[in-house]
C-alpha cells in the first residue's frame, strides 16, 4: 500500500509499504479520507517532540473497518477515529478531563496515522470509546472533519458560547470557520469574523455568512458593532500574540476569551493589563484539543445538520499530492483539503 511518511523536517514522502495487520484489541480500516489542518504543516516543516521518525502522518481520520480483532466491530463498519488518545486511568482522566491527560498519546504522532490507504486503528483508542460510528447520511470526508469540530466544542464549551452572546472569531482559516458556525448552532446572537488577510476572510465570509467580517481596526469595529460593550467572547483560531493581546482589550464585561489557538514554542509570551481581567471580570481559558466525548458529539452535530461542513471542504486529493495539500494549507488557499488514499 503506499503511505505518507515524515522521516525529518521537510522531508515527507511517499513510499509503498507493508499493510499493517490489526493486533489483539485492534482494527484495521481502509482510510476513505484524512483531512488536513494547520498541525500537519507544522509537522511537516518543524517535526514535533512527539514524533520519532519514520512516521505515517495525519490525524483526521475517517474510513471502512476491513479487519477486526475487537469486540462490537466487524468489517464493512464506517468509522471516525479520536487524534488525541487520552490514558483513561490517570487523576485528570478520572476526573472527567480527558483533553488534559499529561498521557496524551496522538494518532500520526505515537502511532501510525491516516495519510495511508490502510491503518490500524490502536487498541488505546478502542479503550476510551475513541473509534465512532459515522452516522447514516454523513460521508466519509465529513466524518473526517468531526475532529477539528470536536476540539471547537472543547473550545467553545470551556469560553461558555451561549444564547444571546456576541461573539468575535480571530483567523478565517477552517477553525476559525468551524467556530462561527458552531457558535450559531449554540444560540449566539451575533457573530462576527476577523482576519488581517482580505482574501481569505472574503473567501471564509461567503461560505459561514458572519454577522460581519473585520479585516482591519477590528478593536474599533467590534466596539462600533457592540455599541461599546465589546464582545460576550472572543476567541482567538490564529496563532498570533497581537490576536491575544487584541481579545483581551475587546472583550465586554464579564467577557470570555478563549486562546483557541497555540502561540509559537519560542514566542509565547504576550502582555496583559490585569486590570481589565480583574474589573471587568473576565475569564481566560485556553483549549487542547478534545475528548472521545467530544468527537462523538461533533460527529452529532454534523449528521444533524446543527454544523454543516460538507461545504467547508473545498479540495480532495489523492495520497500521492499530499505535499500539495500541505502546501495549499500553508498558503491558506482553501478553506478544508482532503486526502483520499
Ligand atoms: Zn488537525
Ligand atoms: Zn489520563
Amino acid at each position: 500500500m503506499k503511505v505518507a511518511r515524515f522521516h525529518a523536517p521537510g522531508d515527507l514522502r511517499i513510499e509503498d509499504a507493508p499493510e499493517p495487520v490489526a493486533g489483539p484489541g485492534e482494527v484495521k480500516i481502509r482510510v476513505r479520507n484524512c483531512s488536513t489542518c494547520g498541525t500537519d504543516v507544522k509537522i511537516y516543516k518543524h517535526g514535533h517532540h512527539h514524533i520519532d521518525p519514520p512516521r505515517v502522518m495525519g490525524h483526521e481520520i475517517a474510513g471502512e473497518v476491513v479487519e477486526s480483532a475487537a469486540p462490537g466491530w466487524s468489517a464493512g463498519d464506517r468509522v471516525q477515529v479520536i487524534a488525541a488518545i487520552p490514558c483513561g486511568r490517570c487523576a485528570e482522566c478520572r476526573r472527567g478531563r480527558m483533553t488534559v491527560c499529561p498521557n496524551q498519546e496522538s494518532m500520526g504522532y505515537h502511532y501510525d496515522g491516516g495519510f495511508a490507504e490502510y491503518m490500524v486503528v490502536p487498541a488505546k483508542v478502542l479503550a476510551v470509546d475513541g473509534l465512532n460510528r459515522i452516522p447514516a447520511g454523513v460521508g466519509f470526508a465529513e466524518a473526517s472533519v468531526a475532529e477539528p469540530l470536536a476540539c471547537v466544542l472543547n473550545g467553545q464549551e470551556l469560553a461558555r458560547v451561549g444564547p444571546g452572546d456576541d461573539v468575535v472569531v480571530m483567523g478565517s482559516g477552517p477553525i476559525g470557520c468551524l467556530h462561527v458556525r458552531l457558535a450559531r448552532a449554540r444560540g449566539a446572537a451575533r457573530v462576527f469574523l476577523a482576519d488581517i488577510n482580505p482574501d481569505r476572510l472574503a473567501v471564509a465570509a461567503a461560505l459561514v455568512r458572519p454577522d460581519a467580517a473585520i479585516h482591519a481596526e477590528v478593536e474599533e469595529q467590534v466596539a462600533k458593532l457592540t455599541d461599546g460593550r465589546g464582545a460576550d467572547v472572543v476567541i482567538t483560531a490564529a496563532a498570533a500574540g497581537a490576536a491575544q493581546e487584541q481579545a483581551i482589550r475587546m472583550a465586554a464585561r464579564q467577557g470570555r476569551i478563549s486562546f483557541f489557538g497555540g502561540l509559537p514554542k519560542d514566542n509565547p509570551i504576550i502582555s496583559c493589563d490585569s486590570n481589565l481581567v480583574h474589573y471587568r471580570e473576565l475569564t481566560i481559558v485556553g483549549a487542547n484539543g478534545s475528548s472521545p466525548a467530544h468527537n462523538a458529539r461533533a460527529l452529532e452535530l454534523i449528521a444533524t445538520g446543527a454544523v454543516p461542513v460538507a461545504d467547508l471542504i473545498t479540495e480532495r486529493l489523492p495520497l500521492p499530492d499530499v505535499l500539495a495539500a500541505i502546501d495549499t494549507v500553508a498558503r491558506g488557499a482553501a478553506i478544508k483539503v482532503t486526502i483520499e488514499p
